[in-house]
């Protein structure tokens, strides 16, 4: 079986970035006090800060201009416009991290690939297989999984269609299987990922190289979504069902000991952010 990841995420990017205004409506529609509505991001990722700086500067352009209209000037602090604007700076600052992400998986000494996985017969064959071990539990891995095998990462269809802050997070997350395979060889991958001590119900060794992965994960959404994005209970639980449940044959059923993980892992991350 090969490592694989799910296109599920805790939430959308959006939350993290300026969200200048979005109390405009609670507070008073159209009210011309809108510095004290400013609120700064929660997240010290530079590529944040720039996105906020641009967010506020544009808004402050849109009210210069409103204050010599003032009729327009509630249409100018409305929420939906600078929702508008900061769900556009969102998806480009993400996009960029995605795009220098891509960048340097081809720079690599050893590039690695991203392809569709429906255009290999072994991905085909490993549906099928999947779907027969698992009694049916995993019948979505050509649809929703991500799985990487040495320095190729195989993809679903419509992976185009995902949003950029999940593909980035799950990029990250199989960047750490590309390195677990440049370190413990494809063979090594086999024996440990595959079958150490079992291949299904109680599978350490896969569960010990996915829980590495999965940290990465947390990392990637604490970094492009913001700590409470990884904190949240939807992706907890998301994570912990990978564990226990049959996405990866039962590799790890301890639910208990997986949220165990996660909380200690999202410490260290907050603690980091906050150094
Ligand atoms: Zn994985």
């Amino acid at each position: 079986m090969a490592p694989t990841s799910t296109g599920a995420s805790s939430s959308s990017s959006e939350e993290l970035l300026c969200t200048l205004g979005a109390g405009t409506d609670a507070d008073g529609a159209g009210s011309p006090e809108v510095s004290t509505e400013f609120d700064p991001p929660v997240n010290s990722d530079p590529a944040v800060d720039i996105v906020w700086t641009v967010c506020e500067l544009s808004a402050l352009l849109q009210l210069k201009t409103a204050a010599s209209k003032t009729t327009s000037l509630r249409t100018c602090t409305h929420p939906g416009y600078v929702m508008r604007v900061r769900k556009e700076l969102s998806k480009a600052a993400t996009e960029e991290k995605l795009r220098r992400l891509l960048a340097e998986f081809a720079s690599r000494k050893k590039p690695v690939s991203v392809v569709f996985k429906t255009r290999y017969w072994h991905q085909r064959w490993a549906d099928v297989a999947l779907k027969i071990v698992t009694f049916g539990g995993q019948h979505r891995y050509l649809t929703h999984y991500v799985t990487t095998l040495g320095h190729t990462i195989y993809v679903p269809d419509h992976w185009e269609e995902w949003p950029a802050a999940n593909r980035y997070e799950i990029l990250r997350h199989e960047l750490v299987h590309v390195e677990q395979f440049e370190k413990y060889t494809f063979g090594g991958m086999v024996i440990v990922y595959g079958i150490f001590p079992l291949p299904l119900g109680l599978a350490y060794g896969r569960a010990r190289l996915e829980w590495e992965a999965y940290a990465e994960t947390l990392r990637a959404v604490a970094e492009t979504e913001g700590i409470e994005a990884a904190r949240s209970p939807a992706l907890r639980e998301m994570i912990v069902r990978r564990f226990t449940g049959p996405d990866y044959g039962w590799m790890w059923p301890f639910p208990r000991m997986v949220r165990g993980w996660i909380h200690a892992e999202l410490d260290r991350i907050e603690a980091a952010q906050k150094a």
